[in-house]
């Protein structure tokens, strides 16, 4: 039909098709010689500094939580093929990156729409499901963390592999709210009960799990009531990271539709007393951490210190680790870190014993 009423119109593809795009492209305007470009090495042009990337393994979402427009404007699961996103991510740690963020809009899909269609990645079969990537992702040595993990019963499958230490312990579960009857409205499944039952099940098989969620205050109807119970839920889950965002009544969300929009001020006022909450339980949680001795990447060095990141810390959305003897070392580096202090986002901490001794003893060797 586009095309009947274009007939300029030279090919038509879906949502992010950068491949279909290109070889359309290309079809009609063969590609010239450009000796820049053509030294494009093959893990791509990244963004992010040389030691984490992002891997996206699959674009748009077969839900409609009703505060959500992104079906509407990225279309359905889309899934990558399996063996496409291992040689990606097999490529970016070739060329030095040391985390691989896994990202989508709803990575516990992942396959779905492939029917978990069996791939090959250095001639052996491989499953399209989260599992299975997320099993293959962690034989590459390097840190795997998930990000954007719908909560899906089979959800619990991937959380043996973080205790065995195949991936991070760290998992990115948008539980949005507690109360079932704000749930349903919100088109999204199970309930605050529910959710704290897993919780503890993901506990039980890997206590050192880094939990982060992210929920909505303010939601068309939610009494004080309702929102209390989110409250209690938070105090009961003890998640490690917590985003809240006021209700936003984005163009052309069903949500809109519904009785009882609460007042701006009402929805920030909710959202403000959430984070207080949440602050204090994140400052609880991470001075237990105190003591203790954690694996560290190290993102930058500045000012006499190195800042990097444990595992129970994303880029750009969870906090840091600060190495306040860490001048020397450099980004990508993976040290053991003891931790002294904290506040409610970071911690502060100090090269471990063992590291020091091996940085000693490397220097001594060092020495004419
Ligand atoms: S909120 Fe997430 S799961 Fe729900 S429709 Fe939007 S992208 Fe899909």
């Amino acid at each position: 039909m586009v095309r009947e009423t274009h007939p300029k119109v030279l090919a038509v593809t879906g949502p992010h098709a950068l491949e279909e795009v290109m070889a359309a492209v290309h079809e009609h305007l063969p590609r010239p010689h450009d000796p820049f470009t053509d030294l494009v090495p093959p893990q791509g042009i990244k963004l992010t500094p040389r030691h984490y990337a992002y891997l996206k393994i699959s674009e748009g979402c077969n839900h409609r939580c009703t505060f959500c427009i992104i079906p509407s404007l990225r279309g359905d699961l889309v899934s990558r093929p399996i063996g496409e996103v291992m040689r990606e991510a097999e490529n970016l740690v070739k060329a030095g990156v040391k985390e691989l963020l896994v990202i989508s809009q709803d990575t516990s899909a992942y396959g779905v729409d492939l029917k978990y269609r069996t791939g090959f990645w250095g001639g052996r079969p491989l499953k399209a499901r989260m599992g299975d990537l997320a099993a293959a992702l962690g034989e590459l040595g390097v840190w795997v963390r998930l990000h954007y993990v719908y909560p899906y019963p089979h959800v619990d499958e991937v959380i043996p592999l973080m205790a065995e230490g195949r991936v991070l312990p760290y998992i990115d579960v948008p539980f949005q709210h507690a109360s079932r009857r704000i749930l349903k409205l919100m088109k999204r499944p199970a309930s605050g009960e529910d959710n704290l039952e897993r919780i503890r099940a993901w506990r039980r098989i890997c206590p050192d799990i880094t939990i982060r969620s992210t929920f909505i205050a303010g939601f068309p109807g939610e009494t004080e009531g309702e929102f209390r119970e989110l409250l209690d839920f938070l105090e009961e889950a003890e998640l490690d990271r917590v985003g809240c965002f006021a209700y936003s009544p984005v163009h052309g969300a069903k949500a809109n539709e519904l009785p009882g929009a609460l007042p701006n001020e009402a929805r920030e006022n909710r959202r403000e007393r959430l984070m207080q909450l949440q602050e204090k339980i994140s400052a609880r949680r991470l001075k237990r951490k105190l003591g203790k001795t954690l694996e560290v990447l190290v993102d930058e060095v500045k000012a006499g210190r190195a800042v990097g990141r444990s595992a129970a810390d994303a880029p750009e959305i969870d906090g840091v680790v600060h190495i306040e003897d860490g001048s020397t070392l450099k980004p990508g580096a993976r040290v053991q870190v003891k931790v002294l202090r904290s506040d409610a986002h970071d911690l502060w901490g100090e090269l471990g014993i063992r590291q020091m001794r091996l940085r000693a003893s490397a220097a001594s060797e060092r020495r004419p």
